[in-house]
C-alpha cells in the first residue's frame, strides 16, 4: 500500500543559515550578546556544523558569516571559524539530539551567577523551556577544558553557564535553541526583580513598600495618571 504522504528527509547539507543569522539579529537586539561576543552554529549532519565565523558580529551575519567544518576542527572552504568552535564540536559531540548551539554572553545571567545567586525559574515557561541549568567555573575563551566541561554539564541540561563568561543553550532547531536562551535570561531578570523588592520590603509593610515603588517611579518622566498624561499629550 503507498504512503499517503511522503516525508522529505531533513536537508542536512544546506541549513537555514538565513533563520540561524535572524536569531543572531534578534539576540543582539535583546541585550543577550554585544559587539562581536557570542557566536552561533547548526548541525550539517552527524560529524560537521557551520558556525559564525572569527569576529563576526551576530547582529550582522549574512550567508557568508558562517564556516562549514568538522567536529574535529576540519575547515571546508575559506575563512576561519569562530575561536569558541570548540565548545560548539563538544555540545554536538555530546548530544546527537542536538541541531543548533548558541554560546551569548547574557548580562543578568552572569551578574547574578558573580555575586553567588542562583537562577530560579518562576513561570509556566521558565520551567518548561528551561527547566534547569548546568554551571561550570571559568575556564579560558576557546579553551578545550571550557568546552568538555560545558559538554559535561549538557549530558542533563539545555543550558549552561559558564562563570564569569557566558552561557551556552542547545535545541533540536534554532528556534529551540532561542526559546532556551531567552527563558533563562528572562528568568534571570525576574530573579532580579525579586532580589530587589525583597530589599525593599525589608522592614517596611507592603503599603509603604508600594509607596517606595510609586515614590520611584515618579522620579522618572513617564510616571503620572492616565488623565495627567494625556493633558501632557494635548498641550504638545
Ligand atoms: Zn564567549
Amino acid at each position: 500500500m503507498p504512503l499517503r504522504y511522503s516525508y522529505e528527509p531533513r536537508t542536512t547539507d544546506l541549513p537555514d543559515l538565513a533563520e540561524l543569522a535572524d536569531a543572531g539579529a534578534l539576540l543582539v537586539q535583546r541585550g543577550l550578546v554585544l559587539a562581536s561576543g557570542g557566536n552561533v552554529s547548526l548541525r550539517a549532519d552527524a560529524g560537521s556544523m557551520w558556525i559564525s565565523s572569527a569576529g563576526a558580529w551576530l547582529d550582522r551575519l549574512g550567508a557568508e558569516g558562517f564556516i562549514k567544518m568538522s567536529l574535529e576542527g576540519q575547515i571546508t572552504g575559506r575563512g576561519l571559524p569562530s575561536s569558541e568552535w570548540m565548545l560548539h564540536a563538544h555540545a554536538y559531540a555530546m548530544r546527537p539530539d542536538v541541531g543548533c548551539v548558541l554560546h551569548l554572553h547574557p548580562q543578568m545571567s552572569l551578574l547574578l551567577d558573580a555575586l553567588g545567586k542562583q537562577i530560579r525559574f518562576l513561570t509556566q515557561d521558565h520551567m518548561i523551556y528551561v527547566g534547569s541549568y548546568g554551571r561550570t567555573p571559568y575556564y579560558a575563551n576557546g579553551s578545550e577544558e571550557l568546552a568538555t566541561s560545558a559538554a559535561e554539564q549538557l549530558r542533563s541540561h539545555d543550558v549552561v553557564l559558564m562563570g564569569n563568561h557566558g552561557i551556552v543553550a542547545v535545541g533540536d532547531d534554532v528556534e529551540g535553541a532561542l526559546r532556551v536562551a531567552l527563558n533563562f535570561e528572562e528568568a534571570a531578570r525576574l530573579r532580579d526583580a525579586v532580589v530587589q523588592i525583597r530589599a525593599m520590603l525589608e522592614g517596611a509593610t507592603e503599603d509603604e513598600t508600594i509607596e517606595r515603588l510609586r515614590s520611584q517611579a515618579r522620579k522618572g518622566s513617564t510616571f503620572a495618571s492616565g488623565r495627567k498624561r494625556q493633558g501632557a499629550r494635548f498641550k504638545k
